[in-house]
């Protein structure tokens, strides 16, 4: 429903009041960036115009801002919701999958998947999940002529229960050249009370052709108060939902992908941190328990490891140079920055980044790892020493 959708309330609107004037175009093309919940708000539209008992925030309904919306227990609002509406129609792109599916795939043979897909994020996905979850392996997965076909005969039936059919086509920019004519045709002449509602992530790789058949719905980023309400809203810890809106960009699947990570970077810090504890303190004992657990970690994992070690000393530094305000952090990380930043300077950053640009590059050559830890445990010593030992005399001057 529209008021699942994060912030967009102006576009929101405007999809509203078309409705309700009743020029409801028959080709729409929702548009955007990854993660901007431009499927979800196509179904949520298609779910709008097909609902019997439309809500008005006029007749006391809490409608999260918004002044209509679908009532979410209709029973075309619920098959809508269940995405299994007899007259809502999926094409998305595919391909076989050699295992189930050996030739000539088509969306349908992926219908519960995608089902599920959609359920499970709330219809917020990218390309890269969705070829996973179809496990076609390094298949690309496009719009084929059996999918247009299909088109066609859904057509070609009679709406059977809403007052329009919808046709949602996810990502439009993988149709394929070859099968374009056909979908070109039934666009130029529309079928009443059918409406197609098109999403795209890449405008640019649409046929003109196609394009110039499409009402523009540009879906514009969610606003980064938008983002946080929401996290937070979602049961997410106050503090975090700041950090993850802030270092998402507006984008909801990158917020959940941090949300997952979020956990990874706080280990990973807390790693870092009691590292260059043991370093400060040489103690030897600490260094080489530290670099057979971690030396046992994958290569991808460590390389990941290391790779947040130089966000991590980039930090320090930012901190020395008093430019933080736009650091992404959190009040663990600020905070231990700004005691280590005292062994990070202009001068000896230099010295940090070869160390681990190395490092991240032996990782990758297969190097035997604790050793490579150790080596590097007993270089950051001898660096934090020297910094240490500059700050005394700086101190006694
Ligand atoms: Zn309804």
């Amino acid at each position: 429903m529209f008021r699942d959708i994060v912030g967009r309330k102006n576009l929101i609107e405007q999809l509203i009041s078309a409705v309700q004037a009743g020029r409801i175009p028959h080709a729409q093309l929702f548009w955007g960036p990854e993660g901007d919940q431009k499927l979800a708000l196509a179904l949520a539209y298609a779910q709008y115009i097909n609902c019997r008992h439309k809500l008005y925030a006029t007749d006391g309904h809490d409608l999260n801002g918004l002044s209509s919306d679908a009532c979410g227990k209709c029973p075309s609002c619920i098959k809508f919701q269940r995405l299994v509406h007899p007259d809502l129609h999926f094409v998305y792109p595919n391909n076989i999958n050699g295992g189930t599916i050996k030739k000539d795939s088509q969306s349908l043979d992926y219908i519960e998947q995608w089902r599920k897909l959609c359920l499970s994020t709330g219809a917020e996905f990218s390309y890269n999940e969705w070829v996973e979850t179809m496990g076609i392996g390094n298949r690309q997965a496009i719009i084929n002529v059996r999918d247009c076909s299909q088109i066609l005969q859904d057509l070609s039936l009679k709406s059977s229960e809403a007052d329009f059919r919808v046709i949602v086509i996810w990502l439009i920019e993988k149709l394929s050249p070859s099968t374009a004519s056909t979908l070109l045709k039934t666009l130029e002449e529309p079928e009443p009370q059918t409406v197609f509602l098109l999403v795209s992530e890449k405008t640019d790789q649409i046929l003109p052709t196609i394009l110039s058949r499409l009402q523009m719905v540009k879906v514009p980023k969610v606003e980064t108060p938008d983002l946080e309400k929401y996290l937070e809203k979602s049961g997410c810890d106050p503090q975090d939902s700041v950090l993850v809106a802030s270092r998402s960009q507006g984008s909801l699947i990158e917020a959940r992908l941090q949300l997952e990570n979020n956990e990874m970077r706080q280990n990973f810090h807390r790693s870092f941190a009691d590292w260059m504890r043991m370093c400060f303190r040489l103690d030897i004992a600490a260094i080489q328990s530290f670099s057979e657990r971690m030396g046992t970690m994958g290569r991808e994992q460590l390389k990941f490891f290391l790779e947040n070690c130089m966000d991590e000393l980039q930090g320090c530094l930012m901190t020395n140079n008093r430019c933080t305000q736009w650091l992404n952090a959190s009040e663990e990380e600020r905070s231990f920055w700004k005691n280590f930043s005292a062994y990070v300077s202009n001068q000896n950053i230099q010295q940090y980044y070869t160390l681990f640009n190395q490092a991240i590059f032996l990782v990758g050559r297969n190097i035997y790892a604790p050793a490579l830890l150790t080596d590097m445990s007993l270089e950051l010593c001898r660096i934090i020493a020297a910094a240490n030992k500059e700050l005394k005399r700086k101190n006694t001057r």
